[in-house]
């Protein structure tokens, strides 16, 4: 068996006492949030959790917390986490909360004037360190996802930081 599968397995085990408790919580969660930040009435994106491998670029780079693809055809859209952030329940909400904020970019129509104070900007090149890494950052984190991640981190009570930092 692959290594890194092991020690995925070990962590997830070792912080829910199970996969199932996992996923259960995923599912809980992430209804939760969506009503939330995109809407009541709004289908959730489906969770699932990835091996560690999968949460860096060909490239390495950053270990990332989570992804989010949009509905594509017949495949749903869908939030992927990485073990990383398994273990801890804060973190793993910001993932989820950050996922979710581009699910609403997705899907909604809510018009949201680009307005956050500046020092999210601040904060966002604190976390990315070089003008490359931000502008690689902000190529799929437009002006209205980090507005509205603003809104939903002052609404929610998460820290700024690590929600821009997650995924
Ligand atoms: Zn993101």
């Amino acid at each position: 068996m692959d290594d890194t599968l092991t020690e995925d397995h070990r962590k997830v085990v070792g912080a829910w006492g199970s996969e199932e408790a996992l996923h259960m919580f995923l599912e809980t969660e992430v209804q939760r949030l969506c009503t939330l930040i995109c809407g009541a009435g709004v289908e959730p994106p489906r969770a699932e959790v990835r091996p560690s491998f999968l949460s860096r670029g060909l490239l390495g780079g950053k270990l990332r917390g989570g992804e989010y693809e949009p509905k594509d055809g017949s495949y749903k859209a869908t939030i992927a986490v990485f073990p990383n952030v398994c273990s801890d329940r804060g973190l793993l909400s910001t993932v989820l909360a950050h996922e979710l904020v581009h699910h609403w970019e997705t899907i909604s129509e809510e018009e949201l004037p680009p307005r956050y104070p500046p020092e999210v900007d601040e904060t966002i090149k604190e976390i990315f360190g070089s003008e490359n890494a931000e502008r690689s950052w902000r190529n799929s984190h437009s002006e209205k996802f980090i507005s509205k991640g603003w809104l939903v981190t002052q609404q929610l009570g998460i820290p700024v930081h690590s929600f821009l930092a997650n995924g």
